[in-house]
């Protein structure tokens, strides 16, 4: 049923389509005229005015009246370089020329949703009501998904495909992550003059750092200092430094207790310095935990059983637009991709990885 060709051919056409984040326009334009063809009634919302883009989320439905709703979702943004991406097939295998990423991540996901559509079409399948998003900026931040009112469409569940590993890896775990800077402001003062008048951030950051926790906390949490900018010369106490901070966990209660915990060590660190703390650390997203019998996970491994492809759950360490469908309530799985190397210039997909994933999402379809 699948169309091989016709789905590669989609998919070269879709990667030479620059779209990096809040640029979708010419991917969103395409997409459009690809669903309308298709038949699906289709729709832009207002994500690119609320975020700054060229262009909002696109959004497509195919109506089964008194059936379950079922969202699949992928991403038309891109990381950059992807101002021309010139791709390659060589052996089953598509990368880009070496001088740009492919964007496999998330083009390679758009394709097997199309096929999918494509096929149901083609063959006159039965098939449950279908909403099908292509989400915005989603690298910059889970923009588009976030804008998303996908209350409005009474989604029962949905499958995101945007993770790499072989197509039958289901995400079922990820963590909600928080990320920001921590300022430490002391005092300068001339470093062999009167160093004493002086109060140096970066010894008072160090006594913080020894008593924070830092590295792996527990199975779920982790957090890291990556980055630490200060100072001005040798001759002058450091009158400030920042710390680049984040923190993940697969449980948003033992995240928000490490950040408290934290900040409150850096404030008494601070004030037995008589040193100022600028804490600006924001949760970025929540993370999510579904239970292994959920009917979303059961369906894909169903799937996967008939076509011999082998399945596994797994719990992923990034975020995705899954996380956000999550935590507005409606139970979703980020489903492989086969997309690798992500986000460098070395990025490929398999055609057969392509080919599995749609042949899975005809058989979720089915039911
Ligand atoms: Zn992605
Ligand atoms: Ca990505």
């Amino acid at each position: 049923m699948i169309r091989e060709t016709r789905l590669v051919e989609n998919f070269l056409d879709m990667v030479k389509i620059s779209s990096p984040s809040k640029d979708e326009r010419a991917m969103g334009d395409y997409l459009i005229k690809v669903l309308e063809e298709i038949g699906l009634e289709v729709k832009e919302d207002n994500a690119g005015e609320l975020n700054g883009g060229n262009c909002g989320n696109i959004i497509g439905i195919l109506k089964a009246p008194g059936k379950k709703r079922l969202l699949f979702s992928a991403h038309m943004d891109t990381v950059v370089p992807c101002e021309k991406v010139i791709p390659v097939v060589e052996n089953g295998i598509v990368k880009s020329d070496g001088t740009s990423i492919l964007g496999g991540d998330d083009k390679g996901g758009i394709a097997s949703i199309i096929e999918m559509l494509r096929v149901i079409k083609e063959n006159n399948l039965e098939h449950p009501e279908i909403v099908v998003v292509f989400s915005i900026a989603e690298e910059v931040g889970l923009l588009g998904s976030k804008s998303f009112d996908i209350d409005s469409y009474k989604v029962d569940f949905g499958f995101i495909l945007d993770s790499s590993g072989k197509p039958g890896k289901i995400v079922t775990k990820a963590p909600s992550a928080a990320r920001g800077t921590i300022k430490i402001i002391g005092k300068p003062a001339h470093a062999g003059i009167s160093p004493e008048s002086g109060i140096n951030a970066l010894t008072v950051a160090a006594h913080a750092i020894t008593k924070i926790k830092l590295g792996r906390i527990d199975l779920e949490t982790t957090s890291n200092i990556g980055l630490v900018s200060g100072g001005q010369a040798t001759n002058i106490v450091m009158p400030s430094v920042v710390l680049d901070y984040e923190a993940r966990s697969l449980s948003n209660e033992k995240l928000n207790y490490l950040l408290e915990e934290t900040f409150e060590t850096f404030k008494v660190v601070c004030k037995e310095f008589g040193a100022k703390i600028e804490w600006n650390i924001k949760v970025e997203y929540p993370g999510f935990a579904l239970e292994d019998n959920e009917e979303v996970i059961e369906i894909v491994k169903i799937a996967c059983k008939k076509l011999g492809i082998a399945s596994e759950t797994v719990s992923s360490g990034g975020g995705s637009d899954t996380n956000i469908y999550n935590s507005k309530g409606i139970p979703c799985v980020n489903l492989a991709v086969g997309m690798s190397k992500v986000h460098t210039l070395e990025e490929y997909i398999e055609i057969k990885d392509l080919v599995d994933l749609s042949k899975i999402l005809i058989e979720i379809i089915k039911g």
